[in-house]
């Protein structure tokens, strides 16, 4: 599982470079958010929970249904919204974000 950032709606806030535990997101010479070594993420979502611009996908491997399965999150004041992804569905979660950790 890795993620893909998406430059045309990366702002360059760099909240996810910020977050990631592993120190893998960088910035191009655009002022764009990359990932360099997309196998060394481990998943842990912080990078896609903490992106407001829908800008990264997160790819779910093939042990969580994969197969070109991902999911983003969009926002507001209260609630996190995870959207997911599959053969041109989509199936949206909610959950509350205060706590959006637990998850
Ligand atoms: S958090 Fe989103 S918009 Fe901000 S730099 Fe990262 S990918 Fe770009
Ligand atoms: S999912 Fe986690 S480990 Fe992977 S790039 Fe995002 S913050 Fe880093």
């Amino acid at each position: 599982m890795s993620i893909k950032i998406d430059s045309d709606k990366c702002i360059g806030c760099f909240r996810c470079m910020s977050v990631c535990p592993g120190n893998l997101i960088y910035k191009n010479r655009e002022g764009k958010a990359y990932i360099k070594y997309e196998k060394d993420c481990w998943g842990c979502t912080a990078c896609v929970k903490e992106c407001k611009n829908n800008a990264i996908n997160y790819y779910l491997g093939a042990d969580l249904g994969g197969n070109g399965a991902y999911l983003y999150t969009t926002q507001n004041k209260e609630e996190l919204k995870w959207h997911i992804n599959k053969d041109g569905k989509e199936v949206l979660i909610n959950t509350n974000r205060k706590e959006s950790n637990k998850y």
